[in-house]
């Protein structure tokens, strides 16, 4: 996917091969490659061994650890990443997700628009940011609205290519939901195109899916309305 992608030029087709972006990134699955063993020691340990190799990493570019400012980087870096950031990594931190019986037999799209991203990229290891809209179409049940927002956040905490992140929520959309009837867009920051590389820093990435009702062109076009897109 290029930058600056327009949503007339994104088809849900584009994120189910294997595409080459600018910048080096390229991408093939819509799961996130994790070794078999990913889960095999406790987070406890993780982050005593992610703090040991952090502060090596900072010793190594010449940092004097014995600085007061430093001496606890290594340690707050690592429970970040396992506790923040990549927690996402882990499936005993996916959002449990409840439905309901859609008693007002609300048959339209329901749209949750600007829901906040903050991911990594996989390639670089820094922020990608911006914005989420999601939708769906009831097949007869309906989810808490926060849920939504979780759904994001869960996926988000993974390092990642924001077209597998678009990919990952629709599919745990249409799971939660039992509809194929979901869309997801992501308008996002890329730090690493913005900050180092290129640096261009006035652009932003689109990425879309369309399932089920939503590549229809009236409700797709529906569902953009509501974003001013
Ligand atoms: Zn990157």
């Amino acid at each position: 996917m290029k930058q600056n992608g327009t949503l007339s030029n994104i088809q849900p087709t584009d994120f189910l091969g294997i595409e080459e972006m600018g910048d080096d990134h390229a991408f093939s699955s819509i799961d996130t490659p994790l070794r078999k063993d990913a889960y095999a020691i406790e987070d406890e340990t993780k982050m005593e061994l992610i703090e040991k190799h952090f502060r090596h990493i900072m010793e190594i570019m010449g940092l004097d650890m014995t600085d007061d400012s430093l001496k606890g980087t290594p340690k707050r870096v690592a429970k970040m990443f396992i506790k923040e950031v990549f927690s996402g990594l882990d499936p005993k931190n996916k959002p449990s997700v409840t439905l309901f019986d859609n008693k007002y037999k609300y048959d339209q799209m329901l749209v949750e628009k600007d829901i906040a991203v903050f991911s990594n990229c996989e390639h670089h290891f820094v922020p990608i940011y911006g914005k989420a809209h999601v939708a769906y179409i009831s097949s007869g049940k309906v989810i808490g609205l926060s849920k939504l927002n979780r759904i994001v956040e869960y996926y988000s905490k993974r390092p990642q290519v924001q077209e597998r992140l678009t990919v990952q929520i629709a599919s745990e959309l249409k799971i939660a939901l039992k509809t194929e009837d979901v869309a997801v867009v992501i308008d996002a920051q890329h730090m690493c195109v913005q900050s180092r590389g290129i640096r261009d820093s006035g652009s932003s990435t689109v990425t879309a899916f369309y399932g089920g009702k939503f590549e229809e062109e009236a409700t797709r076009k529906e569902f953009l309305s509501y974003l001013g897109m």
